[in-house]
C-alpha cells in the first residue's frame, strides 16, 4: 500500500521539464516564448493547470492537499466545470475560468480519446476558495514533481463535470465478457469461444467500459454488479472485426447483455447498428472538438 505522504513533492521542479518528461511536445513552448527569462517561463504555458498532447497524453497539475487515501488507493475528486462557473461574475478571473474549463475539457478528452493520464503533484499555498476576501488571491506553488505512476479517470459525469481520478492503472472496476473468458480459461476447464478468434485490444475495451461508466450505451440501463462489486457490460464491435471494423474506441460500444444479443440477433439489428454508429460518430466529433479546445491557444 502506498502512503499518501510519499507523493508529497520534495523538489521545486520546473513545469517545462516535467511536462516534457511526461511526453508533452514543448516545441511551441519554446517557439512562442516572449518572456525575457526564457522559454521555461513562457506565461502561455507555465501557469496552466493541464497540458494535452492530442492522441498522446494528458497531464494534470493536482494539489497534494486535495488527494485522499481511500481503501488503499490514492484519489482526487472535484469538479472543474463548477470551478470555472465560479469564476464568472464581477470578481471572476478570466484566466482561471479558462484554465478550469480547459482542464474539464482535458478530462473529457482523456476519457473519450483514451489518453494516458500523468499527474504533476503540486504543493504550496493553495488559494482559499471559501474566504471571499482571499478567494481572488492566486495560489502559490512551492514544490512540484511528476508522479512516476500513471493515473486513471475512474469516474466522470459528462452532465455535470464531476470527476474522480485514481492513481495507478485501474481496470477492474468495469468488466466485460472477455474478462470473464479470461477467468474461465485460468480455471481448470478450458473454454474456447468463437469470440476469441479475433484479437481485441484490452486497452480499447477498458477505455470503452470507462467511457460508458457502467451504463449501457444503447438503453442507458446500469450493467449488473458482480460479486466483487465490479459492473458488468459487454463490449461490442459495431462494425464487426470480421468485416474489417476497427479495433478502436470509436467502433466499440458497451452494451447490457440483452442489448448485446439484440445487436447480433434481433430482427431490427440493422437499426441498432445504425443507432450505435450515430452515437460513435457523435463521440468522434466531440473528440475532435475537444482536441481543438484543449490545446493551449490563447
Ligand atoms: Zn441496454
Amino acid at each position: 500500500m502506498v502512503e499518501l505522504a510519499s507523493l508529497k513533492p520534495q523538489k521545486s521542479c520546473n513545469v517545462f521539464d516535467l511536462a516534457e518528461q511526461a511526453g508533452f511536445d514543448v516545441g511551441d513552448w519554446i517557439a512562442s516564448s516572449t518572456d525575457k527569462r526564457g522559454h521555461k517561463a513562457n506565461p502561455k504555458y507555465c501557469y496552466e493547470w493541464s497540458f494535452t498532447e492530442p492522441g498522446k497524453v494528458v497531464i494534470f497539475n493536482l494539489w497534494y492537499q486535495n488527494m485522499l487515501h481511500e481503501n488503499g488507493l490514492i484519489k482526487q475528486r472535484g469538479n472543474f466545470r463548477a470551478d470555472a462557473a465560479s469564476h464568472r461574475g464581477p470578481n471572476g478571473k478570466t484566466q482561471w475560468r479558462t484554465r478550469a474549463t480547459r482542464l474539464d475539457n482535458a478530462l473529457q478528452a482523456a476519457l473519450i480519446g483514451n489518453l494516458p493520464i500523468r499527474v504533476i503533484v503540486v504543493d504550496g499555498k493553495q488559494r482559499d476558495k471559501t474566504d471571499p476576501n482571499k478567494s481572488t488571491e492566486a495560489s502559490k506553488v512551492r514544490k512540484r514533481e511528476l508522479d512516476p505512476e500513471p493515473w486513471t479517470l475512474t469516474a466522470y459525469d459528462m452532465a455535470t463535470g464531476k470527476f474522480e481520478l485514481t492513481r495507478g492503472i485501474l481496470d477492474q472496476e468495469f468488466v466485460d465478457q472477455f474478462d470473464m473468458d479470461q477467468l474461465a480459461k485460468s480455471g481448470p476447464k478450458k473454454i474456447e469461444t468463437s469470440s476469441s478468434a479475433y484479437y481485441r485490444d484490452p486497452k480499447v475495451r477498458k477505455a470503452v467500459l470507462r467511457r460508458a461508466n457502467g451504463m449501457c450505451e444503447l438503453c442507458g440501463a446500469k450493467g449488473f454488479e458482480m460479486a466483487g462489486g465490479a459492473v458488468y457490460l459487454e463490449t461490442h464491435h459495431v462494425i464487426p472485426l470480421a468485416d474489417r471494423g476497427d479495433d478502436d474506441v470509436f467502433n466499440v460500444a458497451a452494451l447490457c447483455p440483452n442489448d448485446h444479443r439484440r445487436a447480433h440477433y434481433a430482427q431490427r439489428k440493422d437499426d441498432i447498428q445504425q443507432e450505435l454508429l450515430a452515437l460513435l460518430r457523435q463521440l468522434r466529433i466531440s473528440n475532435e472538438r475537444l482536441r481543438q479546445r484543449v490545446v493551449n491557444s490563447d
